[in-house]
């Protein structure tokens, strides 16, 4: 069979078995590309398919690899990169959309590989992990050498994306973008993703809604790393104003981030009237070490404080100093065991360009605050209370998770 009607037949199936998918790729056109390695590709509304690869695939398999790649176009994976690595966020993003067609029930192709713990994860917070596990493995054979910067790069060009198998598309196609381009594809397909589910459901389609409901009372509580990060990663991105998923795109795991190599400003406060133990402090700054692996260009500022600042520290991406070792000598030196005052704090970063606080405290704070023209991330100890706090995002840290 001519491989075009194979395409074409499967668009219909996959609007009558998954409308929401079946809508969106009703925005795009098939055409022959005998060049794409893979068995197909998408540029901008254009799915291009190698008549010569498509053949491999049945049915089912092809409406998956049409839903694969309208899922790239549609969540901005091929403007997203930035700086990444080519390889890594290849990787990243395949992982992104094959957990999230998983989740909708789609059959993969043999030979898909799905790592477990990159489900319900943005193709961002997937790379950061990817990179990290990169960055461990290099030290690790480097022999204690510091590796210089050419040389990382060396390595991670040789990183064969993670060595997860992709059959399904190659993304030679994705091309750089405007800013502006960006900003309006992202509006364009949020738009449409919003309609396509809205049909969706209209047709009576909800699976994702109710494996949501199925796991919202069988999951429980959040990770708060989980929920920090997002947090931290939405904010290195504030310019184009967050995209939080909206409901009806939830119900497909959709979580849509505009993603752009912005600066990461933020400031860490830790509260040091004596309420927060070692361990937690330990936990929570070993966090925001984290969280720093999830952007290469960021500032970042340090604050002890009890009833008032004891330790103050700003540290930059562009700093050759090793910022392990500067947050631990943060750690070691702090200095409190008076009453709790937020209001310090709040004071000394008046003038600052930050776009988030996150203060680690007990919560036990009796001023009456201002809230401040930046977010604030309340991050609570196990024995603290959030009933004072009138502001603000507030997660509770869970040593244990
Ligand atoms: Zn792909």
């Amino acid at each position: 069979m001519d491989q075009k009607k194979r395409l074409e037949k499967a668009r219909i199936q996959l609007l009558i078995n998954n409308p929401f998918f079946g809508h969106l790729a009703n925005y795009f056109q098939f055409k022959e590309n005998k060049t794409i390695k893979g068995p197909i590709a998408t540029k901008n509304k254009t799915i291009y398919y190698n008549p010569k690869n498509t053949t491999q695939y049945n049915n089912e398999e092809l409406q998956t690899s049409i839903a694969h790649v309208i899922m790239h176009t549609a969540l901005g994976h091929d403007w997203r990169q930035g700086n990444r690595n080519k390889k890594i966020w290849d990787t990243s993003t395949d992982q992104a959309v094959n957990h999230l067609l998983n989740a909708s029930n789609f059959t993969l192709p043999k030979q898909t590989e799905l790592k477990a713990n990159f489900k319900d994860k943005s193709a961002e917070e997937i790379y950061a992990e990817l990179k990290k596990q990169i960055k461990e493995k290099n030290n690790k054979n480097q022999d204690k050498k510091q590796p210089n910067q050419k040389q990382i790069k060396e390595k991670n060009n040789q990183y064969k994306g993670a060595s997860l198998e992709n059959k399904i598309d190659s993304h030679e196609t994705w091309e750089k973008t405007t800013k502006k381009q960006q900003k309006n594809n992202q509006e364009e397909w949020k738009r449409r993703m919003t309609e396509a589910a809205k049909h969706a459901e209209k047709e009576g389609q909800l699976p994702g809604t109710i494996e949501r409901k199925v796991k919202k009372t069988t999951k429980p509580k959040i990770n708060w790393r989980h929920q920090l990060r997002r947090y931290i990663i939405q904010h290195a991105r504030d310019d184009y104003n967050w995209m939080r998923p909206n409901r009806r795109l939830l119900q497909y795991n959709i979580y849509y981030p505009s993603a752009r190599n912005e600066k990461l400003e933020i400031a860490v406060a830790i509260d040091t009237s004596g309420s927060i133990s070692q361990n937690q402090l330990e936990t929570f700054l070993s966090e925001v070490k984290e969280i720093l692996n999830y952007t290469d260009n960021y500032k970042i500022i340090l604050i002890a404080c009890d009833a008032k600042i004891q330790n103050y520290r700003e540290i930059t991406s562009e700093e050759t100093t090793n910022i392990n070792k500067t947050i631990q000598k943060f750690a070691e030196n702090i200095k409190g065991g008076g009453g709790t005052k937020y209001s310090p704090v709040l004071e000394k970063l008046k003038n600052k360009q930050i776009n988030a606080l996150i203060y680690l405290t007990d919560g036990k704070c009796n001023e009456k605050l201002k809230k401040p023209k930046y977010d604030v991330i309340w991050a609570i100890s196990q024995q603290g209370t959030t009933e004072r706090i009138n502001f603000g995002k507030k997660i509770q840290i869970n040593t244990e998770n």
